[in-house]
This record gives C-alpha cells, sequence and structure tokens, in this order.
C-alpha cells in the first residue's frame, strides 16, 4: 500500500497530465460485470505517460497488471490490492498503409484496439483476413497475449510483428515468429511485457464476401452463445482430443447455478452471471464444475478465464 501511494506520488510529479483512479471498481472493467476495486489504476494515452508508469513501478519493484478489456478476466470481489494499467488515447488507433516492398496490405493497430474495430476497419479497406475476430470482445494486446481464435481463424496469423514495453520500459519488438504461439498462449501469457502496437499484413477481398463472412459469423454466435448475459466467454481450455462444453453437457450441468452464476443453458462452456453472481460464486461453481466431469468422466477441465487477486 506504501508503495502505490509512492508511485502515485511520483507519477502526479513526473506526468501531471497522465489520467490516474483510485479504488476504481474493476466490475465496470469486465464482460463478467464483476470485481471489487483496484487500489490504483493508469490511463495513459501515449508512448511517453507509458513509459513513465512502466518506469515508475519498475524503481518501486511494483508489477503493474495490463488490463485489455476484462473479456478473459474474473476479479476478486475485494478487489485488486495492486497497479492496474490500461491503455487509452493513441493506443486505440489503427492506421493503414501498403508494404512498401511488396505493396501488400498493413494495418497498424494500437494495443487497445477492439477486435471488432479492427474487423471493421480492415472491412473498411477491403481486406480479408480477420472476418473471425469480429465477435471476440477483446482488445488486440489481450487477444495476442491469448492467441484469440475463433472459427478457424488466430489472430496470430495475420501478424506481422508486435511492438511493446519490457519491464524497464524499453521498448522491444518481436516478429510473430518469436512470439511461441499456441493454442490460447503466447511468450506474453505470462505478463511483464505490455503490448503497445501489432501490425498485421492482409489481402486484398471482395467487400460483400468479407461482410457475408463477418455476418455469417455474428449470427453463429447470437444462436449458440448466451450473449445476453454478461460473462468471460469460455471458462475452459479446450482438454485435448475433447470439447468442455460437451463434457459439462454431458454431466448434466448445463443450468447449473452458484449464488448470481450459472452454467450457461445455451452453451455450457459459458459461465454466466445471471444477475449479482459474486467472484466467490464463480469460483465455487467452476470447482463443482471440474469435481463432477473428472468424476464422472474422467478428463480433468483447466480455466481459460484469468483470475485476479
Ligand atoms: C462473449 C465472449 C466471447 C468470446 N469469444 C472468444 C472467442 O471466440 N475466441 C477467443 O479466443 N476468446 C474469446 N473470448 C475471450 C476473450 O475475448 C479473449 O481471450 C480476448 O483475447 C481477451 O482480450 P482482452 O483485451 O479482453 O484481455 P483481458 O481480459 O483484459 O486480459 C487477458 C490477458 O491478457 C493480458 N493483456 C491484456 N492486454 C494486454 C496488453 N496490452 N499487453 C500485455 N498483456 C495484455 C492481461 O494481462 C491478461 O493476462 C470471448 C469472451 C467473451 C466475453
Amino acid at each position: 500500500m506504501e508503495r502505490l501511494e509512492e508511485l502515485k506520488k511520483r507519477l502526479k510529479e513526473r506526468s501531471p497530465e497522465l489520467e490516474l483512479r483510485e479504488r476504481e471498481p474493476m466490475s465496470r472493467y469486465t464482460t463478467f460485470r464483476i470485481g471489487g476495486p483496484a487500489v490504483l489504476m493508469a490511463l495513459p494515452r501515449n508512448m511517453e505517460q507509458v513509459q513513465t508508469v512502466v518506469r515508475e513501478a519498475k524503481a518501486l519493484e511494483v508489477e503493474p497488471f495490463f488490463l485489455g478489456n476484462g473479456s478473459n478476466l474474473l476479479v476478486a470481489d475485494k478487489g485488486y490490492s495492486g497497479f492496474v494499467v490500461k491503455l487509452t488515447g493513441e493506443f486505440e488507433e489503427i492506421c493503414f498503409e501498403t508494404a512498401p516492398k511488396n505493396g501488400k496490405p498493413l494495418l497498424t493497430a494500437g494495443g487497445a484496439v477492439l477486435l471488432s474495430k479492427l474487423s471493421q476497419t480492415a472491412l473498411h479497406w477491403e481486406l480479408t483476413g480477420l472476418e473471425f475476430a469480429q465477435g471476440i470482445p477483446g482488445s488486440v494486446g489481450g487477444a495476442i497475449t491469448m492467441n484469440a481464435g475463433a472459427y478457424g481463424g488466430e489472430i496470430s496469423q495475420n501478424l506481422i510483428w508486435v511492438c511493446g514495453l519490457d519491464r524497464n520500459g524499453e521498448e522491444q519488438n518481436f516478429r510473430a515468429s518469436e512470439c511461441d504461439f499456441s493454442y490460447r498462449k503466447s511468450i506474453f501469457s505470462g505478463g511483464g511485457f505490455l503490448i503497445v502496437e501489432a501490425l498485421f499484413q492482409l489481402e486484398p477481398g471482395d467487400p460483400s464476401a468479407i461482410k457475408a463472412r463477418m455476418d455469417q459469423l455474428a449470427v453463429q454466435r447470437r444462436e449458440k452463445q448466451p450473449l445476453e448475459y454478461p460473462s468471460a466467454g469460455s471458462m475452459f481450455k479446450r482438454p485435448p482430443g475433447y470439447f468442455a462444453a460437451a463434457l459439462i453437457d454431458q454431466c448434466g450441468l448445463k443450468g447449473f447455478s452458484v449464488g448470481g452464476a450459472q452454467v450457461s443453458e445455451k452453451h455450457a462452456g459459458f459461465v454466466v452471471n445471471r444477475g449479482g453472481a459474486t467472484c466467490a460464486d464463480v469460483l465455487e461453481l467452476v470447482d463443482q464444475v471440474k469435481e463432477r466431469v473428472l468424476a464422472q468422466t474422467g478428463v480433468e477441465l483447466e480455466m481459460e478465464v484469468k483470475v485476479l487477486k
């Protein structure tokens, strides 16, 4: 706590324009709508501010938590006693250009750009390759960290490089081939590296075909997923050789509830907040689901959603 007080003081001195929030309810920043307050949050708008934030945190040995759109996150009811950094301002911008070498279309996106905006921008420029991303409610930084994917596409596929800040606030670039992407994982998954920008190379496409594919995927999502309730998407990773939702359904757990948390009646892979769910409700529900699935099918489920406590 003392270190966070000192950090707040230093940030106010060194970066007077930087937006700082104290005791900010995390339920406002997560798609689950769950979570108590974060003691200190910084919302840097540009590179200078974010470098100051990372460097001052490092100087005081404070490990920041980098928040994207909070769509794969469950935050404790008592909140987070640490320091949260959320990119905003110029990190929400997208730039279109063509590669000088081969004339291929490129999109440079800030780490806080939402995937919905990224795929809509690709459509605007008549570019194909990001149709799958439209319905994923994450940011570019969160999606790269998690190697988000859907309907046969993954964010790593069109990625050329990632730019970010290491723990010392130094800028570093990684080629996509250096990011060690696998199923919902990358070298960034362990934390400690803040993704501030990414470059995607796309292909020119037929805009009506691109739009038709995006519309079709949106319909599929609405039909299959409980988008009417707050959630963090798929609660569990896909166990090798199985589908988590099918196993949970097979165990008769659709609709199973603890407090305000429920295994979705529409899609057993989702845990939804039916109103007033707490983090404790969700974690208790997850434990019981894991126990029942293990006992009845012999398969161990692992949570995909990250827990911040
Ligand atoms: C309705 C719904 C549907 C979903 N469908 C899908 C789907 O089809 N496919 C899929 O893969 N996922 C899906 N998800 C899950 C989620 O959208 C993805 O995992 C997404 O990539 C998370 O991005 P985020 O910005 O919300 O990250 P957050 O939830 O904010 O954070 C997730 C992780 O990324 C890290 N992180 C975030 N931003 C940065 C950054 N700039 N630099 C470094 N680290 C960062 C965080 O520290 C954390 O470890 C769905 C979620 C919901 C609610």
